[in-house]
């Protein structure tokens, strides 16, 4: 690995809190949830449910960005909980703050009840989805699939930009079929490995790589965008190695270590959403109006500087690593994190079988545009 690959050493305490010229600002509407997924995040620390709506005020909103985000350039994802269980406050956002960009992510039960007005201004809306209707309403509840599906066609031509599909992937059965039909549904199909132990049994493993064999061969195959996040970020990134590092720093393309900010009801912030039980990672505070560098950051004793995948990975997920080599989780680590991290580096070894380079060189303009200059990864983490 070349010296610049290495990732770049940061110090929480002395750093300025925010890396770079943009920010999310992941403002969490309310902790309840209308569903109850088997395997949801916020589960763990008891998170999801303890909070119902927002106790700051946008005055208070106000004076923080001000104070600590002034000259940056903000973009809100509105996240839960399930988000629009609270539209009022989605709106009053909106209002307050024309200029920024909005995105939304949500389980989609509730997408026809938003007003047009609302769809309209939102940049991306990213849609949890398991994959196929078996497996989504086996996690989600029954009738879970089509209620989503449905609401997409309702809301399909309203808003104002892109629809994501966003999938962990944690059954082992989920096959090529039913993520292919979500990039027919969607305009943008991301998948994130699920971070959960039993989930990387060898056969699960086999099944897993002989999927992800499939989307790329496609991937490479389709002379228009096959748009799935993933591999178009590695493709981006093996191609254009220095969009891999320029929103970030060189840190983790999921923005955890740099620029992004997630405002718990309360108005706490931490950088990452499913660290937020953890006291050591707050990061600041609405209403004291206080923010700090976040502290998931690169640490010597996570394996990313000597491993093959990092000039496209770049360490993600930090929560994983963090749990796995700071907090010395050893069965995290072998059961959860080392079989991604090897899922990681054959997706990139499938990427490079195809020649991705020459495969970038003969695509049509409009193509190449797209991989390079997609606006979707700016909200979703790009690695699964
Ligand atoms: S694959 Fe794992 S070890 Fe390698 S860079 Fe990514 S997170 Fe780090
Ligand atoms: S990818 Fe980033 S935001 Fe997502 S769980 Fe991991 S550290 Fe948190």
């Amino acid at each position: 690995m070349d010296v610049l690959a290495a990732p770049p050493a940061a110090s929480a305490e002395s750093a300025a809190p925010i890396v770079g010229e943009r920010v999310e600002l992941q403002l969490l509407t309310t902790l309840r949830c209308n569903l109850r997924c088997t395997y949801c995040s916020l589960g763990v620390g008891e998170v999801v449910g303890s909070q119902r709506k927002p106790t700051y005020t946008l005055d208070a909103l106000d004076a923080f960005i001000e104070k600590q985000l002034a000259g940056h350039e903000i973009y809100v994802t509105f996240y839960g909980g399930e988000p629009t269980l609270n539209l009022a406050f989605m709106t009053a956002v909106m209002d307050r703050y024309p200029r920024f960009r909005f995105q939304l992510q949500t389980n989609g039960t509730l997408l026809h009840k938003l007003p047009v007005a609302l769809l309209a201004r939102l940049s991306n809306i990213l849609v949890s989805i398991d994959g196929g209707q078996q497996v989504t309403d086996s996690y989600r509840g029954r009738g879970c699939y089509h209620k989503v599906m449905k609401n997409l066609d309702l809301v399909r031509g309203k808003v104002g930009g892109t629809l994501t599909a966003r999938v962990t992937w944690h059954n082992e059965d989920t096959s090529f079929e039913e993520l292919d039909a979500l990039t027919r549904s969607f305009d943008y199909l991301y998948f994130q490995f699920v971070a959960q132990e039993g989930a990387y049994s060898a056969a699960a493993v086999a099944k897993k790589r002989a999927v992800l064999s499939q989307l790329i061969d496609k991937f490479f195959a389709s002379s228009t965008l096959y748009p799935v996040i993933p591999i178009m970020g590695i493709v981006r990134n093996k191609v254009l190695p220095s969009r891999a590092r320029e929103l970030y720093a060189g840190l983790t393309q999921c923005r955890v270590s740099t620029h992004l900010l997630n405002v718990m009801p309360d108005g706490k912030i931490y950088p990452c959403p499913d660290l937020m039980y953890e006291p050591g990672m707050l990061q600041g505070d609405v209403t004291q109006n206080w923010l700090k560098r976040s502290a998931l950051q690169p640490h010597p004793d996570m394996p990313c500087a000597d491993c093959s995948a990092f000039p496209y990975c770049r360490g993600n997920c930090m929560k994983n690593l963090y749990i796995a080599y700071v907090k010395a989780d050893e069965n995290y680590r072998r059961t959860v994190v080392e079989p991604i991290c090897d899922l990681l580096r054959f997706l990139g070894e499938e990427v490079d079988r195809h020649d991705p380079h020459a495969w970038y060189g003969r695509a049509a303009l409009p193509l190449r545009n797209r991989v390079a200059n997609c606006e979707a990864y700016e909200y979703v983490e790009i690695m699964p």
